[in-house]
């Protein structure tokens, strides 16, 4: 064990040294949550972000600040060749790709009868597609990792159990648990691991208009624990199916949901 390993406050099945790791949509909410958490626990984190630019820097340099390390990366996880091209970026960069997070994603709600074909193209590509073409590029990287490679992919409590006015997005989410489990069997040989994550409602942008006034305090009487979650608790569990402790999960949806979904 290395000197500076001894002296961190999680044990050593928790720790992520020596890895690197990619979370798309990195650049806020969840997905900024999840590089700080990866980069305390030892991993060099690479922060990928489509329009914010200026925030996925700042992330990293609040990852440098606290003794991580963290590069911004900016690609559209729905373009192909952009995918592409920067997986091989970084496994060129940075030597390898251990950990996959496929979080970038948009939401947009609307009632079947006003639903719109062009909406729910612009949320597969996003949603679905990106995560597809991001782990159909990381793929050959992490079985070079082996038993360290992970990819975990952020579904939705709605993917499971549905939303009146989200059918298009829960679409996305059910597609992302379908291309997880499929993909957790297809790469198990190999000792790499495939899981998802689904929150239930947690403060970010995406939930900004759902979670105020009436709204809100009618979402509460759904949630058990009564409040709605924050990113960090997210990142958390993001955290631990990435690290050694969570070597024998595979295919699993891990609910983070304050009791919302059981
Ligand atoms: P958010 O605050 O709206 O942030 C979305 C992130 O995705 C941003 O960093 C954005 O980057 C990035 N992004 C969007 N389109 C992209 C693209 N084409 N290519 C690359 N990056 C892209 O969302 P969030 O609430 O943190 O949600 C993160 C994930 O958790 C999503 O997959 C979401 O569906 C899922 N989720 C969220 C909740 C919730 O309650 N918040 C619940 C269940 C599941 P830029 O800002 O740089 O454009």
């Amino acid at each position: 064990m290395p000197p500076e390993a001894a002296l961190r406050p999680w044990p050593a099945s928790l720790d992520l040294s020596g890895r690197v790791a990619v979370v798309t949509g990195a650049s806020r909410g969840i997905g900024r949550a999840i590089a700080v958490v990866l980069a305390e626990r030892g991993a060099t984190l690479v922060v990928n972000y489509a329009k914010g630019e200026a925030a996925a820097r700042e992330v990293c340099a609040a990852i440098e600040q606290a003794g991580g390390k963290a590069v911004a990366l900016g690609f559209d996880v729905g373009d192909d060749s952009a995918v592409d091209a920067a997986i091989k970026h970084v496994v060129e960069t940075l030597g390898g790709l251990d950990i996959l997070v496929n979080n970038a994603g948009v939401s947009i709600d609307a009632l079947m009868m006003r639903a719109r074909a062009e909406d729910f193209d612009t949320l597969i590509r996003t949603n679905l597609r990106g995560t597809f073409l991001c782990s159909k590029a990381a793929t050959r990287h992490l079985l070079r990792a082996k038993n360290r490679g992970r990819i975990i992919n952020l579904t939705s409590v709605v993917g499971e159990q549905g939303n009146a006015g989200q059918s298009m997005y829960a679409a996305t989410k059910a597609g992302v648990i379908g291309l997880t489990k499929s993909l957790a069997r297809e790469l198990a040989s190999r000792g790499v691991t495939v899981n998802a994550v689904a929150p239930g409602f947690i403060d970010t942008d995406m939930t900004q208009a759902a979670l105020t006034g009436d709204a809100r305090s009618a979402l509460l009487t759904q949630i058990p624990l009564g409040r709605v979650g924050d990113a960090s608790e997210v990142a958390e569990a993001v955290a631990f199916l990435a690290s050694p402790a969570a070597s024998y999960i595979t295919g699993h949806v891990l609910r983070v949901n304050g009791g919302l979904l059981i």
